[in-house]
């Protein structure tokens, strides 16, 4: 008998809030955020879609062991360590670069999971997803489902289409925005508004055109209004500045709504830009979504 089968994660609707922003004063604009984020204390925002139909699939094929790929702060690990021990299954992380005690707060926190930690050099990881790689993987771990790094596979899309239909039935909103990694959360909302909304990414990528073609490829090319916004990486993928961290400060205190400084701070900060820039028509209305991902809000790289 198999702990894992049939067991489901927990969930908790989360809220649609209106921002009342003083940026926004006297602009006929409407900013509402999907607080995504509060759907589940470990498993938070965009990961718990991109899970849900994993999961299914690993305890449909009776796997006991899940098994994925991140860097050392990743909310994905930290998400699949969660998911993992509440569903009964063992789960493997191959962690990105070498291991440093004391483990930071993501990797400890996962390890308390029981997730088995596996560190690999730079060189190593840069194979994760070869053939003859992950043959080695199982001649050493045996049995696993495997994740790909930042969880984005068909049926990540798959449980994100799911989220972006029920969304579509909880409000009205002319625009879609959300911070994008590797674009498989925004394929998945692209999917389930069948074009029925703009949506707008926000790339935390130094060099994110290249997300223009992930998205095509996991939303099937056949609609095309949506896209990558390219502006507001602040230097790279999990680097800040002191402009971010004033932003991040000052939205906080207005709002009482938290944000990290790998995503969706960035993306914060882009739309009240655009919105300063005009790109907005008046009486437009933007849904922002809150992914989550506050776990790594504690440990801040500074870029300054
Ligand atoms: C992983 C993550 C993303 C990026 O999702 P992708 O599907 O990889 O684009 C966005 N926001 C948060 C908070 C995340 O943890």
């Amino acid at each position: 008998m198999i702990k894992g089968i049939d067991k489901k994660l927990s969930y908790q609707p989360a809220p649609i809030l209106e921002l009342n922003d003083t940026r926004l004063n006297g602009l006929d604009l409407h900013l509402l955020l999907k607080c995504e984020y509060q759907n589940h204390p470990f498993i938070s925002g965009n990961k718990w879609w991109k899970l849900k139909y994993n999961l299914e699939e690993a305890q449909r094929l009776k796997k006991e062991t899940l098994l994925t790929f991140g860097g050392a702060y990743s909310n994905h690990i930290y998400a699949t360590a969660a998911a993992a021990k509440e569903l009964g299954l063992k789960s493997i992380g191959i962690i990105r670069g070498e291991k440093i005690l004391p483990l930071n707060p993501t990797l400890a926190f996962a390890e308390s999971c029981g997730m088995r930690l596996e560190f690999l050099s730079r060189e190593d990881y840069r194979h994760k997803t070869e053939e003859v790689f992950i043959k080695q993987l199982h001649n050493k771990f045996g049995d696993f489902y495997l994740i790909p790094e930042g969880g984005t596979n068909e049926l990540a899309v798959k449980g994100v289409t799911e989220f972006a239909s029920s969304v579509l039935h909880e409000t009205e909103f002319d625009y879609l925005c959300l911070p994008v990694g590797t674009g498989g959360t925004m394929a998945g909302m692209v999917i389930g508004f069948e074009g029925s909304k703009t949506i707008l990414g926000f790339s935390v990528l130094k060099g994110g055109e290249f997300l223009n073609d992930e998205v095509k490829k996991w939303s099937g090319h056949s609609i095309d209004n949506w896209s990558i916004v390219e502006d507001y990486h602040f230097g790279g993928y999990a680097k800040t500045t002191k402009e971010l961290e004033i932003f991040i400060t000052e939205f906080e205190t207005q709002h009482h709504v938290p944000l990290d400084q790998v995503y969706t701070a960035k993306m914060m900060f882009g739309v009240f830009d655009l919105v300063k820039k005009g790109v907005f028509k008046k009486g437009t209305t933007i849904l922002v979504l809150h992914t989550g991902g506050l776990q790594g809000r504690s440990t801040r790289e500074f870029n300054f």
